[in-house]
């Protein structure tokens, strides 16, 4: 859980409003407080103008009273009351002015005419006031009033007046002030007081002589809390103080002695509650006003702000996506509000800005993350690099030494500790040269690795055996190469184990030149062989042939199963063996067919004439063979035949004595008979000069045509090749295979003719098919006589430029016997033809087998395993074996493999499996004519 969600949640819509509403509150508060205190002070202030005012109205209305009293006390009919000497009348003034309280008429010299007092009690000014004041009046010849306070204060005015006989008198009356002072009162609204003047420190209200007060009960004592409060009286200053009956204003006014004779001190006090409460009123109402301004504002303010403050909201919703890389969450919560934006506020901004940061967020996550892949892919390469190379040093079957430049060996990997038996963790103090030993030629290695050393050159091919374990020793193959690590440099010696190898290729050796069931000579090297030693002793000696058949061998097949057929044919070769015990090569020819070639002395063997018979001739050649418990009787029937009578080839004595043979009569059966030249033989003699006749016209007359057979690509798993197969058309228009004739052209020397005919029609059919756009390589074979002449590979140059054939697709198929028997002129002319792009393959490879050491030095690329291998491939075991092994080296040669002669699906099966690369034979395609071809055949595999 997020830290924030921890704690209690307060919306910032919340919170601004909150503080704005706080702040609005305060100003407010601050405002309405400000202005009651102006509305106080202004009221104060008018208070005090007012108080001034009516002090002055005060005075004036004094004046303008005194001046009434003045008139009315004039009005009086003086006379009138002289006259009336009852002092019974009062002047009509008393009862005109209620607050008149005496009124005495006096002469000028100051003696009392008459008197009247409304009271029982009058106040007339005491002597020394009156005296004065009526001195004033005789002086100004005016009337003078003035105020006089005893317990209560009175006004006395003094007014002359004029009898009608002329007589000055003055009349002297009294009022009370009381009337005056409530008229005040009832006129301002303010309570008007006289008292005695207030000096020094006395501020006690009790001790305040007030003569006179407007609302004598409640004034004074309002009057004494007041002076308690501020002490007006004595500073005479303006007051504005609240008192126990409410808010009050006072001034005191010390009356001038125009207008009061005692000294007289005026105090005015107002009462200002209305104003106060008027003020307060006026305060609580501006109060409601702006509260209702403060709500209308903050009802604004959300309103205006809502939108935004969600955006903002929404917005800090989304940055908080942002740690959890909820790119996707963040732009759908943020897209309401940045689709379409009207007027762009800050948010606005900040939302887009927030989608560009999220935007280059991702893509750099994005970047980190496929950069740490990359990392991850790498560590991971790196590793499998690390494991190949450990595997390859440590579980390859291959010998890996690595020395220093004087031979002190720094590394073994473990196969070649298993094959040296040099276990021991101390390898350091061995040297290569107590591993490897000596070449053939005695050389040592590090005599053979010292250009390495002296760095002139990086890499050594060698073969040498290695010491193994238990005293054994192991024939390698080696490349030593120089490598120059970041320190010491040192050689790295790869050995290839071949010492199997070698075993196999004796084994093959002997193999290819023997029948596996009779440890006899096989056909082709008995061939070999007879043709040698006729060529050795046929002047010197006479040579006798033999060709022996084992009779009825089908139904013994057929009896008694193939397994008894093979122990007859082993017995019947050591029956052979036996009988002829002269100098003699014996061979297995066919499958029940045996043929020996016998070299006896110039007189014939044991004294025999050539003429004469032979040991052997005329023998019943028999023997008994135990099978399945039964002696089965075995009889051989023979024919023998005399070099050169009867032959002048061993081909030649082969097909004689073979056609003799097969015409035995029964009586001539199971023994060896004589071969007489018959009229057949002459026939076929004959035959074979006719064929020679018509190779030679059909050259002449372009009777030669081409049938070609394609070659499936068992990688590409299409036709990629094709083989061109001569075929001669006779003059009646039958096509004629070359084992019809290619013994005679051969024999003859026709071969480098025809076979520059076939390669001209080789070339124009290539060139066609390159102008078409086929991806088609062509075979074409030739013989050992074309190659071998001077004049071959000027005529090739010629003919490809002539047709115009690509030589990349062109592929020569030499039959390997013959580039064995001319082995330096084949290798000259591999070089030559890989030179000009054109490749080579070796036919029939198998039969001449030999050894493979010629083909490393051969730069072939095809070898093509004979056809004889192949074709009871899938019933044969040994046959297998054989192939097997021929395409496994020829792959370690680096050669590709080509079986010939694929009739069947199993043999195919099984010829994959091998890792053979192409496929030929009769199960894809019998040679064709070009329009007939099916160059888009598709084998069907399961
Ligand atoms: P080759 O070069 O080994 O050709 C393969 C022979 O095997 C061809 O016979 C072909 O028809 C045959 N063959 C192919 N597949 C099968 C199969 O599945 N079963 C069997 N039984 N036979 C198959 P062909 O055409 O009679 O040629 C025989 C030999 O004559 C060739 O053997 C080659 O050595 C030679 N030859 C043919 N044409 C020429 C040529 O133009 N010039 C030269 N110098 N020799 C040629
Ligand atoms: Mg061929
Ligand atoms: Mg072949």
């Amino acid at each position: 859980m997020s830290k924030a969600s921890t704690h209690a949640k307060l919306s910032l819509q919340t919170k601004l409003l909150l503080v704005l509403s706080l702040i609005l509150t305060l100003v407010l508060l601050a405002s309405s407080a400000l202005s009651y205190r102006q509305a106080l002070h202004s009221n104060e202030q008018a208070s005090e103008a007012r108080t001034v005012a009516l002090i002055d109205t005060f005075e004036k209305l004094i004046q303008r009273s005194t001046l009434l009293f003045e008139n009315q006390v004039n009005q009086i009919s003086v006379e009138s009351y002289l006259r009336d000497n009852s002092n019974q009348t009062a002047p009509k003034a008393l009862s005109l002015y209620s607050g008149i309280n005496a009124i005495r008429i006096l002469n000028l010299d100051g003696s009392e005419i008459r008197r009247w007092s409304a009271q029982r009690e009058s106040h007339f000014p005491p002597k020394g006031l009156h005296a004065s004041l009526f001195n004033q009046v005789l002086e100004r010849q005016r009337p003078v009033s003035r105020i006089f306070c005893e317990r209560i204060c009175y006004q006395s005015s003094y007014i002359p007046v004029i009898t009608s006989d002329g007589d000055i008198l003055v009349i002297n009356a009294v009022r009370d002030l009381q009337e005056l002072i409530v008229d005040f009162a009832s006129l301002t609204g303010a309570d008007a007081l006289l008292l005695k003047p207030q000096t020094g420190e006395n501020q006690g209200a009790n001790l305040l002589d007030v003569y006179i007060a407007s609302n004598a009960d409640s004034t004074f004592e309002l009057l004494g809390e007041i002076q308690q409060l501020s002490g007006f009286l004595n500073s005479r200053e303006f007051v504005y103080t609240r008192t126990s009956k409410g808010i009050h204003f006072a001034q005191s006014h010390i009356l001038s002695d125009d207008i009061s004779a005692t000294p007289l001190q005026l105090a005015i006090i107002g009462d200002d509650q209305n104003a106060q409460a008027r003020i307060q009123e006026l305060l609580r109402s501006n109060l409601y006003a702006a509260l209702g301004a403060l709500t209308i504002t903050i009802f604004l303010c959300y309103l205006t702000l809502r939108t935004t403050l969600k955006k903002l909201v929404n917005l800090s919703n989304a940055i908080a996506m942002l740690s959890s890389s909820n790119y996707g969450a963040l732009r759908d919560s943020l897209s309401p509000y940045t689709r379409n934006p009207v007027f762009i506020d800050e948010v606005d901004q900040l939302n887009l800005i927030v989608l560009e940061v999220a935007d280059a967020l991702e893509t750099m996550e994005q970047s980190v993350s496929h950069n740490r892949n990359e990392l991850v892919k790498k560590i991971q390469e790196l590793g499998d690099a690390q494991d190949f190379n450990d595997v390859l040093v440590n579980d390859s079957p291959l010998v890996i030494v690595a020395h220093t430049l004087e031979g002190k060996i720094k590394l073994l990997n473990n196969y070649a500790r298993e094959l040296s038996g040099w276990y021991s963790s101390n390898i350091e103090t061995q040297k290569i040269s107590d591993l490897i030993l000596p070449d053939l030629s005695g050389r040592s290695i590090t005599e053979l690795l010292k250009p390495l050393k002296d760095q002139r050159g990086t890499r050594i091919q060698t073969e040498q055996l290695m010491r193994g374990a238990g005293g054994k020793v192991n024939d390698l193959t080696w490349i030593h190469a120089r490598v120059n690590t970041g320190g010491e440099p040192l050689i790295i010696s790869v050995g290839l184990d071949i010492t199997e190898r070698r075993r196999t290729e004796s084994r093959l050796r002997w193999l290819s030149k023997h029948d596996n069931v009779t440890d006899l000579l096989n056909r082709e090297s008995f061939h070999e062989e007879a043709n040698l030693l006729i060529q050795q002793y046929g002047n010197t000696h006479r040579i006798d042939f033999a060709l022996l058949d084992i009779d009825k061998f089908a139904s013994i097949n057929d009896m008694y199963g193939f397994q008894n057929g093979d122990v007859v044919l082993k017995e019947t070769a050591r029956y052979i063996e036996r009988l002829i015990d002269c100098d003699t090569i014996i061979a297995r020819t066919g499958p029940n067919e045996f043929s020996a070639l016998m070299i006896l002395d110039a007189q014939g063997e044991l004294g025999v004439s050539p003429q004469s018979s032979h040991p052997v001739l005329g023998r019943a050649l028999r023997f008994y063979s135990a099978l399945n418990n039964d002696a089965v009787e075995i009889t051989i029937s023979g024919m023998l035949a005399t070099y050169p009578q009867d032959g002048y080839t061993i081909d030649e004595l082969v097909s004689n004595a073979s056609a003799a043979l097969r015409k035995l009569g029964p009586l001539q059966k199971g023994k060896i008979n004589r071969l007489l030249e018959s009229v057949d033989n002459r026939a076929l003699r004959q035959e074979r000069i006719q064929i020679h006749d018509n190779i030679v016209k059909a050259l002449s007359d372009d009777r030669f045509i081409l049938l070609y057979q394609p070659i499936y690509n068992l990688g590409e798993e299409r036709i990629t090749h094709c083989e061109c197969l001569v075929r001669m058309r006779s003059e009646e228009g039958h096509l004629i295979s070359p084992a019809a004739f290619m013994d005679i052209a051969k024999e003859h020397g026709l071969m480098s003719r025809l076979d520059l005919v076939v390669l001209r029609m080789a070339l124009i059919q290539l060139r066609e098919w390159s102008v078409e756009g086929l991806d088609l390589k062509l075979s074409v074979n030739i013989t050992a006589a074309t190659f071998e002449s001077d004049l071959f590979i000027k005529e090739l140059k010629s003919l490809l430029l002539e047709t115009g054939a690509p030589p990349s697709r062109l592929i020569f198929e030499i039959v390997e016997t013959e580039a064995i028997d001319n082995l330096s002129t084949a290798k000259e002319l591999c070089e030559r033809l890989a030179e000009l792009d054109i490749q080579i393959a070796f036919d029939d490879f198998g039969i001449g087998f030999t050894s493979f050491e010629y083909l490393r030095d051969l730069p072939v690329d095809y070898i093509k395993i004979d056809q004889s291998f192949i074709r009871y491939l899938y019933k044969r075991k040994s046959d297998q074996l054989l192939v097997k092994s021929m395409v496994d080296m020829a792959i370690a040669l680096g050669k590709k493999v080509i079986a010939e002669g694929v009739e069947d699906d199993g043999s195919a099966d099984i010829l994959r499996t091998m890792g053979v690369h192409y496929l030929q034979g009769y199960y894809i395609s019998r040679p064709r004519a070009v329009a007939d071809l099916e160059l888009d055949y598709k084998m069907v595999t399961i």
